[in-house]
């Protein structure tokens, strides 16, 4: 296990692996009971978290005292090789973790403007593009056997 996840991992209390890379535990943002809390470590070296009861991100990074690049801690450009040829899979694996991180993205600017009273500047025609945008990469991760 990299220092990084072992670090995140640290500053949560009821931890319970549920994968290789998977794990739950009580989301610090809110007050949890059940572990709310989806800590998930990407080949890529990022890690992503999500809060089932809807936390944002920075809330959630607040609460554990860390900034976003805790959370991003791969410097990309050592999975870029130097010269020549990046295996599709690999570039797919990479593009998987991106949308995930968009998606995130998108979800604490919803919140955001959820918070100020404001409708979310995202149209239902955006959301159903995004959705059906993570479904095409879902679809070709499996094709280039990446994903299950
Ligand atoms: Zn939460």
């Amino acid at each position: 296990m990299s220092a990084d996840i072992q670090m995140i991992l640290s500053r949560l209390e009821g931890v319970k692996e549920v994968g290789g890379s998977a794990w739950t535990a009580l989301c610090p943002a809110h007050a949890d009971r059940t572990p709310s809390l989806k800590v998930t470590l990407f080949d890529s070296g990022k890690i992503g978290v999500i809060c089932r009861a809807g936390c944002a991100f920075h809330e959630i990074a607040d609460a554990m005292g860390l900034t976003e690049s805790a959370f991003f801690p791969t410097d990309r450009r050592k999975l870029r090789p130097k010269a020549g040829y990046l295996p599709a899979s690999a570039m797919l694996r990479v593009l998987g973790d991106d949308i995930i991180f968009v998606a995130s993205v998108l979800r604490t600017l919803s919140a955001a403007h959820e918070a100020l009273g404001r409708d979310s500047p995202l149209t239902e025609w955006d959301v159903e593009r995004f959705y059906e945008c993570a479904e095409n990469f879902a679809l070709a991760q499996r094709v280039c056997g990446v994903a299950p």
